[in-house]
C-alpha cells in the first residue's frame, strides 16, 4: 500500500480516471501527408505493394550468375546495365555480368553482386576481372535486397492510435498513400488567470509578472497536434472569470487555464467551474502541480493547471498532454510518457505521499558514466529549472530519499513536448 497524503489522488488513478470519464473521440479527417506528423493515426494503414517491388542491389557493383563464380579463370564480359529506374532488359547469358547499380533491378537469372570496389574494369566498362580471393568470399545472395524484405504486401505497416513521427509518414508515403485518417484537431481555449499578470508588451505594474504561462500551454497543445484560441489573460473577478469561461466552453472541446485553482482568496476558478458545470477531480499526489483540476462545462472539458510556471508544465505534459492524446485516440503506450532507469548523480531527501519530478540534466561524471543530476532547487515558482533540464527525475510516492548511485527513473522532456 502506497503512503499517499489524504484527499489526494496519484496521477496514475486520475489518469485511468479521466481516460475512462473523457473518453476517445469518433471524429476523424483525411490528412494530406505532409500536415499529418503530431497527428493520431485512427485506421491501420495496410501495405498495397512490396518493399523493394522487385529484388534489387543493395550496392553498386556487378551482377552475375553465382553457379558461373566456379569457372571464372579470366575476364567477364559485361553485357549490359541495370540502372535505378531502368532495368535490363530479359535475362543474364550464362558466364556473363551486368552492371548494376544501388537500388537497380536484379537481371532475371543473377544472384549475387560483387561490388565495384572488388573488380578491375576496363575503361568502357565491357570487361571486368575479379580477384581469386573475391571470388573465394563471394556468397548466393550477396548484395542483394529480396523483394518484400522490408515490407510484405498485405503487413500493417502503421497501427491506428500511433502518434505520427516523419518514420510513420514516409512510410506511408512508401505505400503511395496521399492521405492518412487522422483524429480532427481538438479545439482548446487558453487563458490565464490573475490579478499581478501583464502581457508581453505591456507596462509591467509594481509587482507584476509577465504572463509566461500562457505561451508554456499553446505550446504543449499545438506541439500534439490541437488548434488553440488565445483568450489571454483574466482577472481573479468572480463574474469575469464566469463569463469568459462560459462562453469558451461553448464553442471548444477543451478550456485549459491556468492559475487560480489553489484555496486561496483569489482562487476563483474551481467556484466558477462548479457553478457552470462540474469539477471531477481536485488536488493530487503530485509535486509540483497538486491543486490541478478537471471538470467540465456542458460538453467542453476544463483543465484547471496551477499557476506556478513548473507546475503548469509538469501537470501539462504528465497529465493535460496523455489526456488529450488519448481523447484523440492515441493508444496506450503513446499516451503515457517514457520512464527510463539511470543512475542518480545527487542526494536528495523529501517527505513522503506525492509523486515528485526533479528538474534533471544527464551528465557524464568524473568516472566517464552518465549520471542525472537534479537542478539546485525543486522550487515550483522557477521557470529556468525547465529550461536548464533535458528531462525529470520521478520520486514515487514512498520515496524519502534518493543517494548518489541510485537507480531513478528518467523522463526525457523530448520526449514529453
Ligand atoms: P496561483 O496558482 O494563481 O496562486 O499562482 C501561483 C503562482 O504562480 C503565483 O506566484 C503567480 O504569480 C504565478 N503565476 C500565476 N499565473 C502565472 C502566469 N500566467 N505566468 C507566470 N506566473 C504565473
Ligand atoms: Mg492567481
Amino acid at each position: 500500500m502506497q503512503n499517499i497524503k489524504p484527499g489526494l489522488t496519484t496521477l496514475s488513478d486520475a489518469l485511468e480516471i479521466a481516460f475512462k470519464e473523457v473518453g476517445q473521440r469518433t471524429d476523424v479527417e483525411e490528412r494530406p501527408l505532409s500536415e499529418c506528423f503530431g497527428a493520431v493515426l485512427r485506421a491501420d494503414v495496410i501495405a498495397k505493394v512490396n518493399v523493394p517491388s522487385v529484388d534489387n542491389s543493395a550496392m553498386d557493383g556487378y551482377a552475375l550468375r553465382f553457379v558461373d563464380l566456379a569457372d571464372v579463370d579470366g575476364p567477364l564480359d559485361v553485357v549490359g546495365s541495370s540502372m535505378a529506374g531502368h532495368p535490363f532488359d530479359g535475362e543474364i547469358p550464362t558466364g556473363k555480368a551486368v552492371r548494376i547499380a544501388t537500388g537497380a533491378a536484379i537481371p532475371k537469372g543473377a544472384d549475387c553482386v560483387i561490388i565495384q570496389e572488388n573488380v578491375t574494369a576496363n575503361d568502357d566498362e565491357t570487361i571486368i576481372e575479379i580477384n581469386p580471393d573475391v571470388i573465394a568470399r563471394t556468397k548466393r545472395d550477396q548484395n542483394i535486397r529480396r523483394a518484400g524484405e522490408d515490407i510484405k504486401k498485405g503487413a500493417v505497416v502503421l497501427a491506428a492510435g500511433s502518434v505520427l513521427r516523419p518514420q510513420d509518414v514516409a512510410i506511408a508515403a512508401g505505400q503511395g498513400c496521399q492521405t492518412l485518417t487522422v483524429s480532427k484537431p481538438i479545439s482548446v481555449a487558453v487563458f490565464s488567470t490573475g490579478d499581478e499578470l501583464a502581457k508581453p508588451g505591456d507596462p509591467l505594474p509594481p509587482g507584476g509578472i509577465y504572463d509566461s504561462n500562457r505561451f508554456a500551454m499553446i505550446g504543449m497543445l499545438k506541439n500534439i497536434g490541437c488548434t488553440v484560441t488565445d483568450l489571454g489573460l483574466l482577472a481573479d473577478d468572480f463574474d469575469v472569470l464566469k463569463d469568459a469561461l462560459g462562453k469558451a466552453a461553448k464553442s471548444h472541446d477543451v478550456i485549459m487555464t491556468s492559475g487560480g485553482v489553489s484555496v486561496g482568496r483569489a482562487d476563483l476558478l474551481k467556484p466558477v467551474v462548479d457553478q457552470l458545470g462540474e469539477i471531477h477531480a481536485w488536488k493530487l499526489a503530485i509535486k509540483p502541480g497538486k491543486p490541478l483540476m478537471r471538470g467540465k462545462i456542458g460538453d467542453c472539458l476544463v483543465l484547471g493547471l496551477p499557476g506556478n510556471p513548473v507546475a503548469v508544465l509538469v501537470a501539462g505534459l504528465l497529465f493535460a498532454v496523455p489526456l488529450l492524446r488519448h481523447m484523440m485516440g492515441a493508444d496506450r503506450a503513446q499516451s503515457k510518457p517514457a520512464r527510463m532507469p539511470v543512475r542518480a548523480g545527487f542526494d536528495f531527501k523529501r517527505g513522503t505521499g506525492r509523486r515528485e519530478w526533479l528538474r534533471a540534466q544527464l551528465v557524464q561524471n568524473d568516472d566517464g558514466e552518465h549520471v542525472a543530476m537534479a537542478f539546485n532547487s525543486t522550487s515550483s515558482g522557477m521557470l529556468s529549472s525547465m529550461v536548464w533540464a533535458d528531462g525529470l527525475i520521478e520520486v514515487p510516492e514512498d520515496c524519502g530519499q534518493i543517494s548518489v548511485g541510485d537507480d531513478v527513473l528518467y523522463l526525457p522532456l523530448r520526449g514529453l513536448q
